[in-house]
């Protein structure tokens, strides 16, 4: 969710911090705030709303100094305004923090400090922070914030900054990510890769409970006892171009046309170009002979990739899966032994609720293997296996490449599982990749019509309400379809199994109600259509995705391949609707309202 930067070197601070969080926007985020120290004193601006209200505060109130700390703010406790924006200060302005996550204990902290005298001026969990620092200093600001964190209940990334204790940066994390950019004579801390992906591709991954010390000398990392850990330099293998929009009005429509490479490089990565098989199999034999369940965990796109995932694994390698929203998965009473795999999906491999369902189930599942586009991330280093999905930076809120991306990886997985378990031959398994390698070729070609989807999005701009249906194999295209549009047209929509519609929802259709309907899986097509006529027959007009015509419906057609696949082309012309609806209707396509990239809070 929201952002941290932080930077300590000689570059014009406030420029790299503002740079770094315009880097870090997609994330979503209601107000932004920098904190530089100069001297003596800290100058603190902060805005609600976009960044740009930063930047013109920053304009008529120039800052400057060498080190500094920023931040966007997804608000959990307060609401949006300029006094509960980051960072938080103590009462002489002496010690600024900003802070993602959540401290749950903030209540019983603000009393106390307030019975020690100190007042609070915002409505935030996080002020208690710096005024428990300021509480706890004594000779040095990095030992203040190890005090403090003893007693901070909750989840955290903080950044530091103190007049007392200048030219020094302090970072922690816990459960909330924070890396260290590496640069020369000057370095970083950032929530996230894309804020300091201008200026290096060298970074340290801090786990939780690891403290960051940056000063003009350079980088020390300890744990709490004040033991130096040595940390492996990591190189990041994103583009800058990744973060940019390039020709492209939007990141989402950038990142739909990124979808042809994103499966190729996502097949590749596991594919050996010469023999056209997996260059190395990763299940072992016996484990998975033993496995008799499978859970397949993630939120929003990601549990949607897991409905499909389900079908695919389910369908070649036939062990039973079930799929579950990973907020429901962490609380409810799962069947999980040793006889059980547990795979979790998550773009970010930051998704609080899918981390904590690692958290739970590692050491008492047979495994935990983690679906991520961030190497890295809290879910490929706390997974027993990762698999990574070839997306690239994903910067629109509305995940499109990272989702085609992950049924890419799963299909992929029910393939390597079934031909593990002696289901599969190799030349078997061999047919089932070469046609996952055509599929990019067939997105191009649905890409090839986007002039008529955004003719169709224009029909569709003005409606109160959409039903999208599919059934089997289009099923989770359809809630997947109904959720894209939702997200960044605010269109209310139902995504429906097709022979489910007649038990409910079929109430909701009236002359001239518009459903979409996914057909692109063709072994029960005609069942589909028996649904379709249903709805026809009282007044809903259908516009339906297939791979051939049909008469009765406007038709958006595309190539074909085996019916467990099509959820890889069929969801490319909702997501086309979606962003043309969006557009048409003037929203912000990349940064819908209310939500952010990667959810850190649960
Ligand atoms: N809980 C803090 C707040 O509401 C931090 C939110 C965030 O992570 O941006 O201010």
């Amino acid at each position: 969710m929201c952002g941290i930067v932080g930077y300590l070197g000689k570059r014009p601070v406030t420029d790299v911090l503002v740079n770094g969080l315009s880097n870090l926007q997609y994330r979503g985020y209601d107000s932004a705030g920098v904190a530089v120290v100069n001297e003596n004193c800290i100058s603190i601006v902060k805005k609600e709303g976009k960044l740009e209200n930063l930047e013109s505060a920053l304009e008529s109130t120039p800052v400057s100094g060498c080190v500094g700390i920023a931040h966007t703010r997804w608000a959990t406790h307060g609401k949006p305004s300029d006094i509960n924006s980051h960072p938080h200060y103590n009462a002489d302005k002496t010690i600024a923090v900003v802070h993602n996550g959540i401290i749950e204990n903030y209540k019983e902290l603000k009393a106390f400090l307030a019975e020690k005298g100190y007042e609070f001026y915002s409505d935030t969990d996080t002020e208690v922070i710096p005024k428990l620092i300021d509480y706890l200093y004594e000779d040095n600001i990095e030992t203040a914030v190890m005090k403090a964190t003893d007693m901070l209940k909750g989840s955290y990334a903080l950044g530091v900054v103190s007049s007392k204790d200048n030219n020094k940066l302090v970072g922690v994390r816990k459960q909330s990510p924070l890396i260290v950019g590496i640069g020369e004579n000057e370095n970083f801390i950032a929530s996230d890769i894309p804020a300091i992906l201008d200026y290096t591709t060298d970074v340290y991954l801090l786990d939780d409970n690891e403290f960051v010390i940056i000063t003009d000398e350079g980088i020390k990392i300890v744990d709490r006892n004040n033991n130096v850990i040595e940390k492996a330099i990591y190189k990041v293998d994103w583009k800058k171009e990744n973060v940019s929009k390039g020709n492209y009005e939007h990141y989402m429509l950038k990142e739909i046309h990124e979808q042809p490479e994103v499966t190729k490089n996502t097949l590749d990565s596991v594919i050996d170009q010469n023999t056209g098989f997996f260059r190395k199999i990763t299940f072992d034999k016996e484990m998975l002979s033993n496995i008799n369940r499978i859970y397949l965990v993630g939120c929003g796109t990601a549990y949607h990739a897991g409905l499909s995932g389900k079908m695919a694994i389910e369908t070649l390698a036939r062990i039973p899966v079930e799929t579950d929203v990973a907020s429901e998965f962490r609380y409810r009473n799962p069947i999980v032994d040793s006889n059980t795999l547990v795979i979790v999906i998550s773009q970010s491999g930051e998704t609080a609720d899918t981390l904590e369902a690692v958290r739970k189930w590692k050491g008492k599942a047979a495994a935990v293997i983690g679906i991520t586009n961030v190497i890295g991330s809290s879910v490929s280093r706390e997974c027993d296996k990762v698999f990574y999905t070839r997306a690239g930076a994903e910067i629109s809120v509305a995940s499109t490449k990272a989702y085609v991306a992950q049924l890419t990886l799963l299909y992929l997985v029910a393939i390597e599982m079934a031909y593990t378990k002696g289901i599969l031959t190799e030349e078997e398994s061999k047919e089932y990749i070469s046609k996952l390698y055509q599929l990019p070729k067939s997105i191009e070609t649905i890409l090839d019509s986007e002039d008529r989807i955004a003719a169709l999005a224009e029909e569709l701009k003005d409606e109160q309400s959409l039903i999208f249906l599919g059934r089997d194999y289009d099923y989770p295209v359809a809630l997947e379809g109904a959720l894209k549009v939702k997200e960044i047209t605010y269109i209310n929509c139902t995504g429906y199994a097709a022979g489910e519609l007649k038990h409910g929802p079929i109430a909701l259709v009236e002359k001239g109600t518009k459903i979409i309907a996914v057909c692109g899986s063709m072994r029960i097509e005609e069942k589909t259509h028996s649904n379709l006529r249903e709805v026809m027959t009282r007044g809903a007009e259908i516009y339906c995705v297939s791979s051939t015509e049909h008469k009765e419906f406007t038709n958006i057609v595309i190539s074909e391949t085996i019916d467990l696949f099509t959820p890889i082309l069929t969801v490319v012309p909702l997501q086309l609707l979606s962003y043309y609806i969006a557009k048409h209707k003037g929203l912000n396509v990349d940064m819908p309202r209310n939500l952010a990239k990667s959810v850190t809070v649960e």
